[in-house]
């Protein structure tokens, strides 16, 4: 049985972390957007520093819809399940990443065909 209160905490607390990171790193990528215009000798350092902050702030984002989808799943008493074939999430996993939508099973399976190049004809 899943401590589900104890991962609604965690959760919430990740929700407002992840949201008020997400929204510092983005306000600051845009920053360095502005920065450019002003002085286009830096563009290029500027460039770098602003796609990193919105890497990262994309990076959050997804963590932060993963965040989102697990309360959802709270809420429907599916959390803890992976959402592809029902297999319970081990707790260890859990606890690392509450958020985790797979068992590891499909963790590793959805990892290696995202970094799999699209195959072209
Ligand atoms: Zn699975």
């Amino acid at each position: 049985m899943v401590d589900t209160q104890h991962y609604r905490q965690r959760l919430v607390r990740l929700e407002h972390q992840i949201g008020a990171r997400l929204q510092r790193e983005l306000a600051l990528g845009r920053e360095q957007v502005r920065d450019v215009s002003r002085d286009a000798a830096d563009e290029s350092v500027a460039d770098e520093a602003a796609s990193e902050y919105f890497i990262e702030g994309e990076l959050d984002a997804t963590i932060l819809q993963q965040v989102e989808d697990a309360l959802k799943r709270l809420d429907d008493g599916t959390f803890g399940q992976c959402t592809v074939d029902g297999a319970p999430i081990d707790a260890k996993r859990l606890d690392a990443m509450p958020w985790t939508p797979y068992c590891l099973t499909h963790e590793h399976l959805l990892a290696a065909r995202a970094q799999r190049p699209t195959p072209t004809l």
